[in-house]
């Protein structure tokens, strides 16, 4: 571990070049403002450490990071009833995709997709007497940051823009899986996806998924099989449609925002998170991407 600060500062200066090469998210107009010129990535390790180079603490847009904490939140509340409304597949289309939705009776093939994470959040509402708070204070908790927050630009934007999100919550509702008022929910869903934490939060964040769902004090966040099956779908789900590749590439269980971060888990050794705002054209961080596939190269590390 002593070389991984320079490692770090090695792979991120060799992705450098790849700004300008991709496109920040502009289907939510706020988010669209970003300074693009931005790369930063940490890692959170067992023993409490946390390495980090570049823009590692400026706080970005969580966007899709949040349906993981949705995910566990909706674990530990529901067990495997949480599966009655949400399988577990890949669906190899975009995350905001509606085909599949109506052919396969309003059930989202995972919960990382658009629809999946709405209905999860659905859940979450017939359960929660507050949600969103309980999503804040968890982050909050995890990441050992009490200031992070909820951007409300960025949410309000989303629910204005949210055409698509509303369509598959309807078409949920039609088939008749989704409980609660459709409004409700998409405002939930935004607020999470607003939430805003730098890479050193979610490596933190993200760590009890690489310690067998404990944190560092040794409390149970989640059960171990719970945490293998998060990073099970982690793999063959968390980067969409470019699961496949992120899995050849890269090589760890990962998760995407539109947002340009990404996090990853090295299962019993530690968690990163990287962030760049542009985007490839599968919505997810190109230059994230690129270092994430140098560094775990430079480090001879992958689950397979
Ligand atoms: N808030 C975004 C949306 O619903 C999240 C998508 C993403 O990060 N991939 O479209």
């Amino acid at each position: 571990m002593d070389n991984l600060s320079k490692v770090l500062n090695e792979t991120l200066q060799a992705t450098l070049p790849s700004i300008g090469k991709g496109q920040v998210a502009n289907y939510i107009p706020a988010l669209a403002n970003i300074n693009p010129n931005q790369l930063g990535v940490a890692i959170a390790d067992l023993d409490g450490k946390v390495f980090k180079a570049g823009d590692a603490d400026i706080p970005f847009s969580i966007q899709s990071i949040s349906k993981l904490f949705t995910l566990i939140q909706a674990m530990k509340i529901y067990g495997e009833a949480i599966w009655k409304g949400v399988r577990r597949d890949p669906s190899g289309l975009r995350f905001n995709s509606l085909v599949q939705l109506e052919s396969e009776h309003g059930i989202p093939r995972n919960p990382f997709i658009n629809a999946g994470a709405l209905k999860i959040c659905d859940q979450l509402e017939s359960r929660c007497s507050t949600p969103n708070f309980q999503l804040l204070s968890l982050l909050k908790e995890l990441s050992h940051n009490n200031s992070i927050k909820v951007n409300h630009r960025v949410a309000i934007s989303e629910i204005k823009h949210g055409a698509r999100n509303a369509a598959m919550a309807y078409l949920m509702k039609a088939f008749d899986n989704f409980e609660n008022s459709v409004e409700k929910v998409l405002e939930s869903y935004a607020h999470h996806c607003a939430i805003e934490m730098s890479c050193v939060d979610l490596a933190r964040a993200t760590l009890p998924l690489a310690n067998k769902g404990k944190t560092l004090t040794g409390k149970a966040l989640i059960t171990t099989k719970q945490c293998k099956r998060i990073n099970a779908l982690l793999v063959t789900c968390g980067l969409y449609d470019e699961a496949g590749e992120f899995a050849f590439r890269v090589g760890l269980p990962g998760k995407s925002g539109v947002g340009g971060g990404i996090v990853a888990i090295y299962p019993g050794k530690f968690s990163l998170c990287v962030w760049s705002p542009e985007l490839n054209k599968t919505g997810n961080s190109l230059a994230g991407f690129e270092l994430l596939e140098r560094l775990t190269g430079a480090l001879e590390i992958s689950i397979f």
